[in-house]
């Protein structure tokens, strides 16, 4: 067997990892034969990829329709620590020329190593070729340039399953061989990476909503059986006459606590309310149909060019619901007076539409960031047989990773910025589908905008971070796509 070096992680770290964990373990050497050795180098590494297919230029900067692809590559360095295993640090001052190494014979050999993973991301600017931009033409040029724009924040999580942009974290150990006829060899260890949480904002008893006013319009249908007489009499059958008469007048307002905040694998708490713009009792409401979907946006950059990837991923999608809307569960002496006749849809029959454990948190890096809304469709009638109308509710919501910061670095957090800014409140009503939107001159009965969420996650600073213990508790497993494991070589343009 030929000699092989490996990773090998203490299974008493969390295969899901986030700030502030220490990850242990050894790199492993399996020598069978005897090498000389100048250097055994383990690095922790974090590398956000965008790709992008761009239309050739010509050399006067005219641009066809139809003119090849070529492919715009910029990557990120956005975590990078490394330590020295060997030869080890007691053995290293000894050395008079690093550069003639030590030999081992044949055997095995275990080199322990020990990184703590930082909050934030920090693409410093390093020498060589890391770090860069790639344009791969069809000659197989590769002509690098270094990225512009960084943004210092926390550290982005794992992201694959997207041809456009990956975030991978993998360990990296290197062998480094005396013989400048050896190879070095080198080994990748892909990990998965989920951040935590940015502070929460304290319970505020606040609540977010979209609403939509709805009229039902009933049908009617008269049939004549009187037969006509005359040249077309026999062919005429009996006549009909359809009239369509508008029903009652409605609110149906979609909520949730504010800020709307979603975690994958914990319920969704949307709560479906009906009721009247006057403040009377609103009519008996059927809940058909339903449907959830997660609208992931992705904003991908690679240089100049810019591309916006949406995906919309189903988390329900409910079409034999027989669902009588009911008085309110909320006590009505704590309602305002305009709602004191509010009905709402048992909450109980949209308890599985669930964020998947594969979802990131939103983010924001260098040359990726995402975004989430949640797409609400509902599916209403006035009886629980006749025609159902689909009203649409569209509105962002923050999806975090659920892994809650150790409380030191909270408390540190708000000694030092006070609590998070909350959004003041203005009137938001829904903007397309079927149904008229609310006026939007009508008082809210929450007063809640969920476009004064703030756009920016507040981060920690990396020196508050510095003293906090490790996060503890169950984390999700964030699987990843297939593809997260394989071709880290490619990533990873450092030779060395
Ligand atoms: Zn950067």
């Amino acid at each position: 067997m030929p000699s092989q070096v490996s990773i090998e992680i203490d299974k008493r770290c969390s295969p899901t990892l986030t700030c502030l964990d220490v990850v242990t373990g050894n790199v492993r050497l399996d020598l069978s034969s005897t090498e000389t050795i100048t250097a055994i180098v383990v690095k922790l590494e974090g590398v956000a990829h965008t790709m992008l297919a761009v239309p050739k230029k010509k050399p006067t900067g005219s641009v066809k329709a139809n003119e090849s692809k070529r492919l715009m590559t910029e990557t990120h360095k956005i975590l990078y620590i490394s330590q020295t295993v060997f030869p080890p640090e007691n053995l290293q001052e000894h050395l008079t020329n690093r550069s003639e190494g030590l030999t081992l014979p044949p055997g095995r050999y275990f080199y322990p190593f020990e990184f703590r993973i930082p909050i934030n991301n920090k693409c410093i600017e390093t020498t060589g070729i890391t770090n860069m931009l790639h344009f791969k033409s069809n000659l197989g040029l590769d002509i690098s340039r270094k990225p512009t724009h960084h943004v210092h924040t926390t550290l982005p999580p794992s992201l694959s399953g997207m041809e456009e942009a990956t975030i991978k974290y993998f360990l990296k150990a290197t062998v480094k061989r005396a013989s400048m006829f050896r190879m070095n060899s080198r080994q990748y260890h892909p990990v998965v990476f989920l951040p935590i949480e940015p502070p929460r904002p304290a319970p505020s008893g606040r609540q977010f909503f979209v609403r939509r006013q709805h009229q039902f319009r009933s049908v009617s249908q008269t049939v004549s059986t009187t037969v006509r007489r005359g040249l077309f009499g026999k062919m005429r059958g009996p006549s009909r006459t359809v009239s369509m008469t508008p029903g009652e007048e409605f609110i149906v307002e979609v909520t949730m606590p504010y800020p709307p905040i979603l975690v994958p694998l914990e319920p969704i708490p949307l709560k479906i309310y009906v009721l009247k713009k006057d403040g009377s009792e609103p009519p008996k409401v059927f809940l058909r149909q339903m449907r959830v979907h997660l609208v992931c946006t992705t904003r991908v950059a690679a240089h100049e060019y810019h591309k916006e990837v949406v995906l919309g991923l189903p988390l329900l999608e409910a079409r034999d619901l027989s669902v009588a809307s009911k008085r309110s569960s909320r006590p009505a002496d704590q309602l305002p007076p305009e709602r004191a006749h509010e009905a709402e849809f048992d909450a109980r029959k949209w308890a599985q539409a669930v964020i998947p454990d594969m979802v990131p948190p939103e983010f924001k890096t260098c040359n990726i960031e995402r975004k989430y809304a949640l797409e609400v469709t509902l599916g209403l009638s006035h009886l629980s047989n006749s025609n159902v109308d689909e009203l649409p509710f569209l509105f962002d919501v923050h999806v975090w990773s659920g892994i809650p910061p150790p409380q030191s670095l909270v408390d540190e957090k708000s000694a030092g910025q006070g609590h998070l800014t909350e959004g003041t409140g203005t009137y938001m009503d829904t903007t397309a589908g079927m149904g008229d939107a609310v006026n939007a001159a009508a008082p809210p009965p929450a007063d809640a905008d969920p476009a004064a969420v703030p756009v920016d996650l507040p981060t920690y600073d990396e020196a508050t971070g510095s003293h906090a213990a490790p996060v503890s508790g169950p984390r999700r497993t964030f699987g990843q796509s297939p593809n997260y494991y394989t071709n880290l070589e490619e990533l990873d343009n450092e030779k060395s």
